[in-house]
């Protein structure tokens, strides 16, 4: 049956969405999308948007909550755009997100027999990320707040003490904003362009103990930069404050330069035994406990013996190339983004790694070019692409070179699910699965893949 706007129904919350909403169907079938429920809520809900075959409903009462509903921890869940899963128990947010791997994997990977692997959670899904970018700005009465964006717009609830953060961040907020306040410092207007400071980059090294502070500024100059300095220094593990400019007028965050104002531009941290040099613009994944893990796993996967030649592609700044060449003969990176390459090629010599190389370009025309015109040969490929999943120019030229195993990385289950299925279908067996949770409280999954070539 079709409903109509404003039509009330009953449902049970069954599955929740890309942005945490609620999915459930009614008695006779049809689907309702229902934001603010979770898994496992008998609900009323109002229809307020009827599609033929689905709809978005208003949650109007809660007739039964879920045995899996818990009270969010962080009293701006509900506005802020960060979280989505909070008021779901972390155990339930694993068997959602492990759920939905193999969902994937059914649905569109077209797999009957799927040899997964328990999800590996978090043993604490809070105070995980180690960089957080708070946009600064004004409320109605004229004071300057910092804080998150409410889902899908801009403008800034406020709040300095993320529980995704690490809490170190709201010392260093409640420094700067007190520093913009006593030395009038404008936050930056999106609307009218003026106004200077735009975000505050907060960066920690888990292992290292040290703390990045990078001001984004829409201009090349800080006002009152001895008292700025003189109100962080102090805070133990201070170790880079830097400006970022950024004067254009869109929505991305950081500018191209960086000025220095104390210390060095960088800060150090480590995963596993390999050591990282972070600058405010270098990529660095933000969970570095569940990276390990992920990374770890990945490794388990290449089974390396010491005499194998491995390509990582979408290598990023060689975190997962520096992973495997403590046990690979030689390990190759490719990437697009040439500042990340010097980053890699840096880290590869911080850690005296002599047997890693890394080329800019696109994993997807750089493979075909050194495959046909220098026959490069490899024992295992790992690739780790963004959410699009690999080019199909890229998964031809691994059916070509034919690696023995190829492992697969992956931060959005129904790309990795497509590309799976166009190996497997051809010369490739799935043999392991395992989703890794990087992102608590979020409905972001990880997952590693192991492939090997099928025997003739
Ligand atoms: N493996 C890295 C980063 C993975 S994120 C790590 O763990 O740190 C995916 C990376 O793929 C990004 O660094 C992005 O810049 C890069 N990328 C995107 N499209 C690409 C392409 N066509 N070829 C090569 N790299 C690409």
């Amino acid at each position: 049956m079709r409903y109509q706007k404003n039509d009330q129904v009953c449902l049970k919350i069954t599955d929740m969405g890309n942005d945490g909403e609620g999915i459930g169907r009614t008695k006779d079938g049809y689907t309702l999308f229902v934001k603010d429920t979770v898994i496992g809520d008998e609900i009323e809900a109002k229809v307020i948007k009827a599609k033929k075959n689905y709809g978005y409903g208003k949650l109007m009462k809660i007739l039964q909550p879920s045995a899996d509903r818990v009270e969010p921890l962080c009293p701006k869940a509900g506005p802020c755009g960060g979280c989505q899963l909070q008021a779901l128990s972390y155990k339930k947010q694993l068997e959602y997100k492990q759920n939905r791997v193999r969902n994937h994997l059914e649905r569109i990977g077209g797999f009957t027999e799927i040899p997964m692997e328990p999800i590996i959670g978090m043993e604490e899904p809070y105070h995980y990320r180690n960089k957080a970018q708070f946009p600064v700005g004004k409320n109605k009465e004229g004071r300057i707040i910092t804080g998150f964006y409410a889902g899908r717009t801009h403008s800034i609830v406020e709040n300095r003490k993320c529980y995704l953060g690490v809490p170190g961040n709201e010392e260093i907020l409640n420094r700067v904003i007190h520093w913009m306040e006593e030395f009038h410092v404008e936050p930056y207007d999106e609307k009218t362009g003026s106004g200077l400071m735009r975000h505050i980059l907060i960066r920690y090294g888990f292992a290292s103990g040290e703390w990045m502070v990078c001001l984004v500024i829409n201009g090349e100059k800080i006002p009152a930069k001895g008292q700025l300095i003189d109100a962080l220094t102090d805070l133990p593990g201070m170790t880079s404050i830097t400006a970022n400019v950024n004067t254009r007028r869109d929505n991305v965050i950081l500018g191209e330069r960086i000025l220095p104002l104390w210390g060095q531009t960088y800060i150090t941290d480590q995963i596993g035994d390999v050591s990282y040099q972070i600058s405010p613009l270098s990529f660095y994944q933000v969970n570095p406990l569940q990276t390990r893990k992920l990374y770890e796993k990945a490794l388990s996967y290449a089974q390396l013996q010491g005499n194998e030649t491995v390509w990582d592609l979408y290598c990023g700044i060689g975190t997962i190339s520096l992973f495997l060449a403590q046990k690979a003969k030689k390990v190759y990176g490719v990437e697009i983004v040439p500042a990340a390459i010097e980053d890699a090629r840096r880290n590869a010599r911080l850690n005296g790694f002599d047997n890693a190389e890394f080329f800019v370009g696109k994993a997807e025309e750089i493979l075909p070019q050194k495959y046909e015109e220098e026959g490069i040969y490899a024992d295992v490929i790992v690739v780790d692409p963004p959410r699009k999943g690999c080019d199909q120019a890229l998964l031809d030229t691994i059916l070509k070179m034919q690696p023995e195993r190829v492992v697969y990385v992956s931060c959005d289950s129904a790309t990795l699910a497509r590309d799976l299925k166009y190996l497997c279908e051809s010369a490739y067996r799935l043999e392991k699965v395992c989703p890794v949770d990087q992102f608590g409280m979020t409905v972001h999954v990880e997952t590693v893949v192991l492939m090997s070539k099928v025997k003739e």
